[in-house]
């Protein structure tokens, strides 16, 4: 795992961001990854990510990169870092009131569906300005919305991945000038796992989400 870690690190710029998928993984495989120096660490499922967060150090990142359902928020409000994956207002709303009874702001990401396959979760565009310009938004105090996040087709036609990568970009170009100029928070693009995270880079993304580079295949068991 280490040199695996050391290797993907030369191949990140230093403005991009890694976060380790440590969605499956043991305890004990995330504390050697965060003995090689990394404090941002990915996971999709509320329960595990709430299951983990009290093992492991406390200076650690956590990110949920999975479909998050508002009736599970209130689990990780008090430490999440951010969320990479709202796809609708009644989430963010959500996120907001469980931001403010914890007294916290909280970080999210607007998921942008992007892929040609058929996915449950993600946003058009049309959905993700709608939701940037609703009232409720408006008068949110304690969420800030940080950027886009989106996945690729699952195929091996790299041309396809790029392409939905770089609508990706676009996206966030035109949300950036129209909503958020002033903004300076607003400047993450999430794209980019272990088969295509070079090309997300070349693509503009700002973070990476890698699991299986990291830490090997993943087994879900029987
Ligand atoms: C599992 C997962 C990843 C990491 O995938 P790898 O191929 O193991 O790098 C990234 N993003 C999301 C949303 C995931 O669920």
């Amino acid at each position: 795992m280490q040199e695996h870690i050391a290797e993907i690190l030369e191949t990140i710029p230093s403005n991009v961001k890694l976060v380790a998928v440590s969605k499956t993984r043991p305890v004990e495989d995330i504390n050697l990854v965060y003995q090689a120096g990394i404090r941002n660490f990915g996971e999709n499922k509320v329960q595990e990510m709430a299951a983990k967060y009290p093992l492991l150090p406390n200076d650690i990142n956590w990110h949920l990169i999975g479909h998050l359902q508002t009736n599970k928020v209130k689990l990780i409000a008090p430490f999440v870092s951010l969320i990479h994956s709202v796809d609708s207002l009644k989430l963010l709303v959500e996120i907001n009131r469980q931001a403010e009874k914890n007294n916290r702001i909280i970080d999210c990401l607007l998921q942008l569906f992007i892929a040609t396959e058929e996915t449950k979760y993600g946003l058009d565009y049309e959905e993700a300005i709608e939701i940037i310009n609703s009232e409720e938004y408006g008068s949110m105090k304690n969420i800030r919305i940080r950027g886009l996040m989106g996945m690729a087709t699952f195929t091996e036609n790299l041309h396809v991945v790029r392409h939905e990568f770089k609508s990706l970009k676009l996206a966030f170009d035109q949300i950036k000038e129209k909503y958020f100029n002033q903004d300076p928070n607003f400047s993450e693009i999430s794209m980019g796992m272990s088969g295509d995270y070079i090309i997300a880079i070349e693509e503009g993304s700002t973070i990476v989400r890698i699991g299986t580079a990291i830490f090997g295949e993943r087994s879900y068991g029987i």
